[in-house]
């Protein structure tokens, strides 16, 4: 930052958090909030892929939640957006992201938009992301916020998750951010041979596994994590628990 614009922002600063900060201000500021969350949070714990830290460090995520939690959005856990559901603290992102391990021009398929956050970080790896949200309203807005801020690379579809995106299949990876009681078959057949798929899963009321599934030649490697809690998969998931 130049001298003078330093002056600035600091002056800004000093005057009190009441005031909008000119925008320079503010992108030096959230630059900086997600190196050090890189930094204390990612790195500091297992997180290795340089792909997944250097995208981790350029996207936005303040510019992915409400306005009044901007200060908190590079801090080390969830934050809500609407309808009472969340985005996911930085290093599950960065967690879940990196287990994908992610080639650039693979397809990739993401349940549970939310923010459109999860799916940004995806864009910046592969051109070739689809995401899929059951709640039209978030739905809407995330397809908004990522165009917005130019991830134009993401196609979001507003349906029940739980039967994947057939007319793209087959993925070399799918990423579920909310938690099933199982997987649903409808993913498990759209994954490519050799792909990935993680997702949250046990109790959707509690805590749950995150678990790294693997297709190959035909049949499932089943990894566990780590132990996560994530806002439950309903729709048809739903349906099958109640029975
Ligand atoms: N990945 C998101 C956060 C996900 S929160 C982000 O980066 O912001 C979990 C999301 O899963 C919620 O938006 C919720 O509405 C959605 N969801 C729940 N059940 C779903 C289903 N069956 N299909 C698609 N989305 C679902």
């Amino acid at each position: 930052m130049k001298g003078g614009k330093k002056i600035v922002c600091f002056l800004f600063l000093l005057f009190g958090m009441g005031f909008n900060l000119p925008f320079f201000c503010e992108e030096d500021i959230y630059t900086k909030l997600r190196e050090k969350m890189v930094r204390h949070q990612l790195l500091s714990r297992d997180i290795t892929d340089e792909m997944v830290l250097e995208v981790m460090r350029d996207v936005p995520r303040h510019l992915f939640v409400d306005k009044r939690y901007w200060n908190q959005a590079y801090e080390d856990y969830p934050l809500p957006i609407d309808e009472g559901q969340t985005i996911s603290q930085p290093y599950i992102v960065a967690l879940m992201t990196q287990h994908l391990a992610l080639k650039k021009g693979e397809k990739v398929l993401e349940i549970g938009t939310g923010s459109g956050y999860q799916a940004a970080i995806l864009s910046c790896i592969t051109e070739n992301v689809y995401s899929v949200e059951i709640r039209e309203k978030l739905a809407k807005k995330a397809a908004e916020t990522l165009k917005k801020l130019n991830f134009n690379q993401v196609k979001v579809k507003w349906k029940d998750g739980y039967f994947g995106w057939e007319e793209y299949a087959p993925f070399d990876a799918i990423i579920v951010t909310c938690a099933a009681n199982h997987v649903p078959p409808p993913l498990i057949s759209q994954l490519k041979e050799g792909g990935r798929l993680i997702i949250p899963l046990g109790s959707t009321l509690y805590f749950q596994t995150l678990t790294l599934i693997t297709k190959k030649e035909g049949k499932l490697n089943v990894k566990h994590i780590l132990g996560v809690r994530f806002v439950p998969m309903v729709g048809k998931a739903e349906e099958k628990r109640g029975k």
